[in-house]
């Protein structure tokens, strides 16, 4: 097979997963898994320390065995030791990227397995929300080195969704993607000219999606239940209780995407309730979470228009919630649009295929040209895609006391660099304090400088100046964020480079990644 061809899109998610490939005929395609469906819930149940199981069964498994079942380990993405005995009942310890990588695993086996690709899976390309940081965006890509992959990049969810779908487009175009998913919110904005997209703005919220509508109709009936049973549950005194009417809830509004209204027959300790929901009453029920998704929406329009944009030609709907009738109907009448549902689970991973794709062809045609293959690459008969993106975080470092300067402000766009300078105080000063935090200030209006409490400190380290340099000399730093929006320090004296590492607390040392990798490796996950 094409050497282009053999690397894959994964669309990591935080409730449901998926894998695609670019196929010989040149068409994004989902590899399904074992269980036959096209996407893998996120949920990975612990048998035992040796045997873990994901997906669909591991889900099934929350209702009785909540406390070896973790589900939403993306949201702990960022957040250190999230699983282990002293923070839950959880009885093994893993952190978010090994319990991700469990879940990628997953996906490559079933693939592996089920494919007639000649060779196992390697190269991917990751997908995250366009709102994560540094620190998560290099536990996504760990993640993937954990599973033993090699990850070429990663790359914004709504700018895969908007590959699978802009590249379609030949008129130049700026569309907002409004991606809906399980467990978080997306906005982007971005301009689609050709096979070039540029990202305009991003927002959204991590804490904001389908899981909040089955939680709300799992209060509604357990009301319901209580009333006619007597009793007074509630979601949070019972786990069991909690996760299978989850697990209920979300299989009833999956109904309500297809029909007026739905029967609800639930049990539970030997007791039983009978309701009928609406949509009507099920859009009651959440008309707030639905507000949330609008007002962030307007917000990030509000960015664009003070970039100047003020048009927005077409609305694309992704994330697997958007099948809710209530989305569309409410993004129409709120911004006069005909918004468009575009293969809303599957989109992304289809996008991330497309751009591992053209990655792999880029740099296949680089090796080429420095003879390090021999023959040329055959030309890609699909479209190009070339991605401009821009970071969502704003970076600065410590002025005086509680200040933070900041250097590169969200929305900036990618690759960005920024160079400041110090001057040494003292004759042959031993190092310079160097503080780096990440913000979530919007854009180029936030203030320069700000109080540190509003940002988050990556690292607090001191630049240690090797060689005896005389009060007043210039040392420069440098504030370089990549095109998957990991922000990169160096510094340096003249042409004297100072070793400083970007070493975040919670993300793997090579040491610490070996030790993951050997542990999860000898886990058989099923
Ligand atoms: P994603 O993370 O994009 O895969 O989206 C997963 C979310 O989409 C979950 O909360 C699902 O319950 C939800 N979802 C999937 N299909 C439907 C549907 N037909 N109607 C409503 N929500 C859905």
């Amino acid at each position: 097979m094409d050497k282009s061809r053999a690397v894959y899109g994964i669309d990591l998610g935080t409730t449901y997963s998926c894998i695609a490939q670019v196929d010989k005929y040149d068409q994004a395609v989902v590899l399904a898994n074992f269980e036959g469906d096209v996407t893998t819930p996120s949920a990975v149940y612990f048998e035992d320390e040796q045997h873990v199981i994901v997906g669909k069964e591991a889900k099934g498994m929350l209702a009785t065995e909540p406390d070896k079942t973790v589900v939403f380990v993306k949201r702990q993405i960022g957040i250190d030791e999230a699983f282990n005995k002293a923070t839950n009942n959880f009885p093994y310890h893993y952190d978010p990227s090994e319990i991700s990588a469990f879940i990628l695993k997953k996906l490559v086996k079933d693939a592996n397995d089920l494919g007639d690709n000649p060779e196992p899976i390697k190269d991917v390309v990751i997908t995250c929300p366009a709102y994560f940081g540094t620190k998560e965006r290099l536990q996504t890509k760990q993640a993937g080195e954990i599973a033993g992959l090699n990850v070429i990049s990663i790359i914004n969810e709504p700018t895969a969704a908007a590959i699978s779908y802009g590249v379609k487009s030949t008129e130049p175009k700026t569309v907002l993607v409004y991606d809906l998913g399980g467990g978080t919110f997306d906005v982007t904005i971005i301009n689609v000219n050709g096979g070039a997209i540029k990202v305009i703005a991003t927002g959204g919220d991590h804490h904001l999606g389908g899981v909040d509508w089955d939680t709300l109709l799992s209060e509604y009936v357990l009301g319901v239940f209580n009333e006619q049973n007597g009793t007074s549950y509630s979601l949070e005194d019972n786990k069991e209780l909690k996760y299978s009417l989850l697990l209920e809830a979300e299989r009833w509004k999956k109904m309500l995407s297809a029909k007026q209204s739905v029967k609800i027959n639930f049990n539970f300790g030997g007791m039983s309730c009978r309701t009928e929901v609406s949509r009507e009453l099920f859009d009651s029920l959440t008309e707030g979470k639905l507000q949330e998704t609008i007002d962030a929406t307007a917000k990030v329009i509000e960015i664009a228009h003070q970039k100047g944009l003020n048009n927005i030609d077409e609305f694309l709907l992704v994330g697997g919630s958007s099948r809710m009738s209530q989305v569309k109907e409410r993004i129409d009448r709120e911004f006069n649009c005909d918004a468009k549902l575009a293969d809303p689970d599957q989109c992304v991973a289809k996008g991330a295929a497309i751009y591992a794709m053209n990655e792999a062809y880029a740099q296949a045609v680089r090796d080429w040209e420095e003879g390090e293959i021999d023959v040329k690459p055959e030309t890609l008969r699909g479209d190009r895609t070339r991605v401009v993106n821009v970071t969502s975080k704003t970076y600065g470092t410590d002025i005086t006391d509680n200040r933070v300067s900041n250097i590169i402000f969200a929305n900036t766009s990618l690759p960005a660099k920024r160079q400041m300078n110090f001057l040494t105080q003292v004759d042959g000063q031993s190092g310079v304090s160097m503080k780096v935090f990440e913000s979530d200030f919007t854009d180029e209006q936030a203030d320069a400088v700000v109080e540190d409490r509003f940002c988050t400190l990556l690292r607090d380290e001191t630049l240690k100046l090797s060689k005896s340099y005389p009060a007043g000399t210039t040392v420069s730093v440098t504030y370089d964020i990549d095109n998957e929006g990991i922000l990169h320090v160096n510094a340096f004296v003249d042409r004297d480079v100072i070793d400083f590492e970007l070493k975040i607390e919670g993300v793997k040392s090579a040491e610490e990644l070996q030790k993951s990798i050997a542990a999860i490796d000898k886990t058989v996950v099923e």
